[in-house]
């Protein structure tokens, strides 16, 4: 090793100092901490999938198809509301989809803004690009105040605004009329980040129903949650033309891997297994909330496949707790909360065990269960 330390490198200036992205991937029996679905592929599709790689194995000497053409035909197929391959674009997991974004209509000398808490990966991703990040704020129940939203966009003019629904690390869900407001006031691109919409509860309009007569708004899916695909590397986004036209402009040619094509592909002709985990994880994540509830804890409302709760003064020590117990959550959000990532029935039955015992050392057995004699234990 050189002995050289970043610092000493002629790193950006509006690079130094920062932390990357890093949820701790620690090998425990029980990971409950970034949101994958727990469900691993069946042997049906994994049969499938090898078939797909093999076939297009033999091709490997040539590049990919530049503009994933049958992806983006099938995702769009996928999304329904009449949308077309012209409509869809995808890239390496939604997060690249993203950086595209903020490649094309960010930049330096431009601002994008988001309501917190929310995803960490929408300030980082902005931020990298040498985009100024203005952070917005939801309210108190982690909704947003229409009227306020509007006011802070016409006070800052930001070139993207970015809305997550169902949000992360929250669960909540934005009603379709705060989107219309924000959409119709917003000076430039409106993203909706729809990461979790599968989980959100039956009836839960999606931001799709607003792209017709909104060219500016780009609503984003991934295949990492409900898909149950985050090793694939696969996110998407449905918008005008015109948007994918300007993406085409920042893009990498031959970005997406003719392998993380083929995978995509074959896991949408599985569509109905895959989002068959769904309705386990939603009824999952019910008990999970009631439970927690029951435990005389603050938990939000969710319409993801994670749950946030607490409130807790040292949230480092409950995190730890369950870590001890080979149960690893995520300690995200704002700084009295936990977030937990809803898993198979006997991974919930192991976080509500550890969760119990961590609970008991912190709150004698005497003492009744409330929140606030809580908040002073731990
Ligand atoms: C997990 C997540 C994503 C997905 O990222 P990928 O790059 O597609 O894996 C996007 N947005 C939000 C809000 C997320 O939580």
């Amino acid at each position: 090793m050189s002995g050289v330390r970043l610092d000493d490198l002629p790193i950006r200036d509006d690079l130094r100092g920062r932390t990357p992205y890093g949820a701790p991937q620690i090998d425990v029996p029980v990971r409950l901490n970034t949101n994958e679905n727990p469900y691993p592929p069946s042997p049906g599709l994994v049969a499938d999938l090898a078939e797909a790689v093999r076939r297009d194995a033999s091709e490997l000497n040539r590049y990919p198809d530049r503009d994933a053409v049958a992806l983006r035909e099938d995702l769009a197929a996928y999304l329904g509301h009449g949308l077309t391959s012209r409509q869809v674009w995808a890239a390496n997991g939604s997060n690249e989809v993203l950086q595209q974004i903020l490649q094309a209509f960010g930049g330096p000398g431009r601002s994008a803004m988001g309501f917190e808490p929310s995803y960490s990966m929408h300030p980082i991703i902005t931020t990298g690009s040498a985009t100024r990040w203005i952070p917005g704020a939801r309210e108190d129940d982690f909704g947003l105040d229409p009227e306020k939203a509007v006011a802070a966009i016409e006070e800052h003019r930001p070139d993207i605004v970015f809305l997550t629904s169902p949000n992360n690390p929250t669960g909540t869900a934005l009603p379709m009329e705060a989107i219309q407001r924000v959409v119709a006031a917003a000076p430039g691109m409106v993203v909706v980040d729809e990461a979790y919409f599968e989980f959100a509860r039956t009836g839960t309009p999606s931001s799709l129903t607003l792209l017709p007569g909104n060219p500016r708004l780009i609503v984003t899916r991934t295949m990492s949650k409900a898909f149950a695909m985050a090793g694939t590397r696969l996110g998407y986004l449905a918008t005008d033309p015109a948007v994918i036209d300007a993406l085409l402009l920042v893009r990498l040619p031959y970005h997406l891997s003719t392998l993380t094509q083929a995978a995509a592909r074959v896991a949408l002709a599985h569509t109905g297994e895959l989002l068959g985990t769904v309705d386990r994880l939603r009824a999952e994540r019910d008990a999970c909330v009631a439970w927690l509830r029951g435990q005389g804890l603050e938990v939000a409302d969710s319409d993801a496949n994670f749950v946030l709760f607490g409130r807790f003064a040292d949230r480092r020590a409950v995190w730890e707790g369950l870590l001890e117990r080979g149960v690893l959550i995520r300690e995200v959000g704002p700084p009295e909360w936990l977030r937990v990532s809803v898993g198979t029935a006997e991974e919930m039955a192991a976080f509500r065990e550890a969760m119990s015992a961590v609970l008991s050392v912190a709150r004698p057995a005497s003492a009744p269960a409330g929140r606030d004699d809580l908040e002073e234990v731990l």
